[in-house]
Formats: structure tokens, sequence, C-alpha cells
């Protein structure tokens, strides 16, 4: 991979070789699979990502809940890149597109609007989480799509855990253990999962005035099912294998008011 910043590339000007270039925005799964799928083509590439590091989504929840470690699931984008002699990676985002003068804009920590031309664009920029109709729950709950994300849910668990500790209040203490995961897809059950399994053995002998096994996980969704969109052998397995670890399901209730 050759070395790249906004110096060296900076708009359709400095682009004098002939070879085309095809610019990938994003070092995700999309991107990166661009970026190998090319590794060989008579192309220069180069690919821009506002982080300097891959992350595998899949895995964000077990760093959500203390089963993994930040950097046991993000990789340099550099260091995945490295053997690729036609591409270059920028750190920086992309905040728009000119299709008539094929070029991005983009801003790094020193400079703002840098275009940067292209032949070809690639656009793997991902996808935002969603709250279905409901973008004020946000706030009590943001989504779980970065590591920053990930290291904010379990810091949160984390620190109800010392609260209940030090709660004297009962009640307050009661709620401080109660966690309530919203969607029964595929990253609430994981999450759910996850959870119950956290507090019934990595937190179990941890505290001396509350149990940590006391916690009250729930699971709650609209549809009738956990992971409606699987096959219902999956969804019913999934469901038993949940309360066994003590997870509470509520299904057929949306949650309108938080
Ligand atoms: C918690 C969770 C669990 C999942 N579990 C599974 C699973 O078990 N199986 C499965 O198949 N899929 C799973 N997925 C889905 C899968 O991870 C995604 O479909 C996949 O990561 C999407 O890849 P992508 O390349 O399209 O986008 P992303 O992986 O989101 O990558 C987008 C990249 O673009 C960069 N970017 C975005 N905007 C800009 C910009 N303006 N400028 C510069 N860079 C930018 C971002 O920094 C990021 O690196 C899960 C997703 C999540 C969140």
């Amino acid at each position: 991979m050759n070395d790249a910043n906004l110096n060296s590339i900076n708009g359709a000007d400095e682009q004098t070789s002939k070879t085309p270039r095809v610019v990938i925005v994003g070092g995700g799964f999309g991107g990166l699979a661009a970026a190998k799928a090319l590794r060989k083509a008579p192309v220069e590439v180069i690919l821009i990502d506002r982080t300097n590091h891959h992350v595998f989504q899949p895995l964000l929840y077990q760093v959500a809940t203390s089963v993994l470690a930040p950097s046991q699931m993000s990789s340099p984008i550099r260091g995945i890149l490295r053997k690729h002699k036609n591409t270059m990676l920028i750190m920086g985002e992309v905040t728009g597109v000119d299709k008539e003068q094929r070029c991005v804009f983009v801003n790094d920590a020193d400079r703002e609007h840098v275009p940067v031309h292209y032949d070809y664009l690639i656009l793997a920029t991902g996808v935002r989480h969603s709250y279905f109709g409901h973008n004020e729950f946000e706030k009590f709950a943001p989504g779980l799509k970065s590591l920053a994300d990930a290291v904010a849910i379990r810091n949160k668990i984390l620190s109800a855990f010392e609260l209940a500790e030090a709660e004297d209040n009962v009640d307050l203490r009661r709620d401080l253990l109660t966690f309530v995961l919203v969607g029964a897809g595929p990253t609430g059950v994981e999450m759910a999962a996850a959870l119950a399994v956290f507090v019934r053995t990595t937190l179990r002998s941890d505290f001396r005035r509350i149990d940590p096994t006391s916690a009250r996980i729930v699971l709650i969704d609209a549809a009738r099912k956990v992971l409606g969109t699987f096959a219902p052998s999956l969804s019913d397995a999934a469901e038993q294998h949940l309360q066994k670890l003590g997870v509470e399901i509520h299904l057929g209730q949306a949650v309108e008011k938080i």
C-alpha cells in the first residue's frame, strides 16, 4: 500500500497518471472487499475512511458486554491493505460528492473540503441504526455501530453495578440492576444473552452488597417472536435458550415512550 494524505492527492488537477483512479469511501466489509477485488486490476485505488481501523461489527455486542476488548475486533486498515501495491489510504471524512466534476470532498484534521478526483467511485459507507420512528429514544439508547458506541454501553452497564453496590435504597438498587433491551432481532438477542451470561458468571462473586445474578434482563419486541425474520425452529430455539439464561421476554408489546 502506498502512503498518502490530502497534501499529496488534493484534487483533480493533481492527477497526472493515465491509470484510472477508483476512490472507495469506507473501510468496512464492503469497502475492503472492493479494494481486495481490485488488488491486481490496472487501476489506482484510493480508500478513504474517517477512522484508521476496520471494525468487525458482528462482535460489537461482545465489547459492549465486556467479553472482548476493543482491540480484539478491530484492525488497522493500513495493515489489512499492506500488500496492496496499487492502493492508498486517506484518513478523512467524505462530506460530499460532485458527480459533474467527478470528485469527492474530504475533511481531515487540518483541512476541509479538499477535492479528490475519481474515475470510478464506490460508496461503501454503511448504514445508520433506526429507531423505527422514535428518534427521541436515541438519547437513552445510543446505537451500536462503532467501537466508541460499544465501549460507552459497556461503561454504562458496569457503572450501573457500581452505583447499585453503593445504593442503600432497595427500590433504586433494583432499578439500577434492571436492563431493558428493546428489539429482539439479532443484536437484541445477542446482547440479552451475553449480558445474562456476564452477570451470572463474570460478575457473580465480585460485589459484596449486591447479588449481580439478581439483575433483571428484560427483552421486549412488538413482534410475536424473537428473531422474527429467522426460521421458526431457530426463533423457538433462541427463545428457549434465553429463558434458560433467565432473560424475561415480552413479545407483542411495542415501546411507545421512555
Ligand atoms: C451489532 C451488529 C451485529 C451484526 N452482526 C452481524 C452478523 O452476525 N452477521 C452478519 O452478516 N452481519 C452482521 N452485522 C451487519 C454487518 O456488520 C454489516 O452489514 C456490515 O458491517 C456492513 O458493512 P459495510 O462495509 O457496508 O459498512 P460498515 O462496516 O458500516 O463500514 C462503513 C465504513 O465507512 C466509514 N464511513 C462512513 N461514512 C464515511 C464518510 N462520510 N467518510 C469516510 N468514511 C466513512 C466508516 O468509518 C466505516 O469504516 C451486524 C451489525 C451490527 C451493527
